[in-house]
């Protein structure tokens, strides 16, 4: 695989480990890590290894690497303790661009979840 990487990217640095991360898993497409501000007892990123600024820049060349990133957000949320589906849960967040709330240019998948007791009756 050859990498696109922006020097100046805060997640390219983290992919290349110049910046350190609590690492959910790896493989030769993404990494997934501990988002550094968690909003749920279970928050964690997914991104491609190659720097892709935003679902905006999407193009069909990426169709196998989105696919891969969403089909793994189920397996990585039941892992890090999401509880199943349907009382179970968690929501995948991709912030595309700063009026969509997007503050690092490197696309990432949020999944946020995690037990809430007072929401299981
Ligand atoms: P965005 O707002 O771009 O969708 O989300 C960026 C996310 O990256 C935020 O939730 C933020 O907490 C997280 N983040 C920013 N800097 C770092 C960092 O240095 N390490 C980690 N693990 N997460 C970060
Ligand atoms: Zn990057």
């Amino acid at each position: 695989h050859d990498h696109h990487h922006d020097p100046d990217c805060l997640f390219c640095k983290i992919i290349d480990g110049k910046i350190p991360s609590k690492k959910v898993f790896e493989d030769e497409q993404v990494y997934a890590f501990h988002d550094i501000h968690p909003w749920a007892p279970v928050h964690f990123l997914i991104v491609p290894k190659t720097h892709l600024p935003s679902m905006a820049q999407a193009a069909p060349e990426h169709a196998a690497l989105l696919g891969h990133m969403m089909l793994l957000a189920p397996r990585l949320a039941m892992e890090q303790g999401c509880n199943p589906y349907p009382d179970g849960g968690y929501r995948i967040v991709v912030n595309t661009g700063t009026e969509g709330g997007q503050e690092v240019h490197h696309l990432h998948m949020h999944v946020i979840g995690g037990p809430r007791p007072w929401l299981r009756g």
